[in-house]
């Protein structure tokens, strides 16, 4: 029988900070029926899209987009912060509440025309999601689809993504 994956999600008031509660997916994690059950439901969604490659920042969307990529025996191109990555990359600047960020990728991480699934634990503003597009997209792949965990509905950030196909298995 299909759980209910909201009661593996414990939410944590002020945290990082006051005002914020942040949605811990480690007990989704913790749980190997949970854990299986929402990587199925994101294979399923992925599975008529001809996905070649799933790509995801880190650290988190390590977490849910690898057993993705094993299950559809795809492979996995890794979205990191600035001097994590040894080889040659690109970039994608996004904006935080205060400041900016960047995510990167290896030149070669995507072939050009590769159909790209694109996976993270957690939906908020969309500037990390929509900086891991810009850098599929700069190296020539077509995003297929984006899936996660959680959407943060308040935060709005399904307008970055209108273009694309999406699904998140759980609302806040
Ligand atoms: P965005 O860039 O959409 O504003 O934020 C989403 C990113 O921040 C995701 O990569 C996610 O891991 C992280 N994040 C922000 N808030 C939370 C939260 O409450 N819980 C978790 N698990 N991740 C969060």
């Amino acid at each position: 029988m299909a759980l209910d994956l909201n009661n593996y999600v414990a939410s944590i008031p002020d945290y990082p900070e006051k005002g914020i509660i942040f949605r811990d997916i480690t007990p989704l994690m913790a749980d190997g029926q949970a854990y299986r059950q929402a990587t199925d439901r994101i294979v399923q969604f992925a599975k008529d899209k001809g996905v070649e490659m799933v790509a995801c920042p880190e650290a988190r969307g390590f977490i849910v987009g690898c057993p993705v990529a094993y299950e559809l025996g795809v492979g996995f191109a890794p979205a990191r912060k600035a001097g994590k990555l040894p080889r040659e990359t690109i970039e994608a600047k996004y904006d935080l509440e205060y400041g900016t960020s960047a995510l990167y990728m290896h030149k070669d991480a995507i072939k050009p025309g590769q159909k790209v699934l694109i996976v993270d634990d957690l939906l908020a503003t969309g500037g990390t999601i929509g900086a891991t597009i810009d850098l599929v997209e700069q190296l020539g792949g077509k995003v297929v689809g984006c899936a996660f965990i959680i959407e943060l509905k308040d935060l709005n950030g399904r307008k970055r993504l209108e273009n694309y196909d999406t699904l998140c298995l759980m609302e806040y």
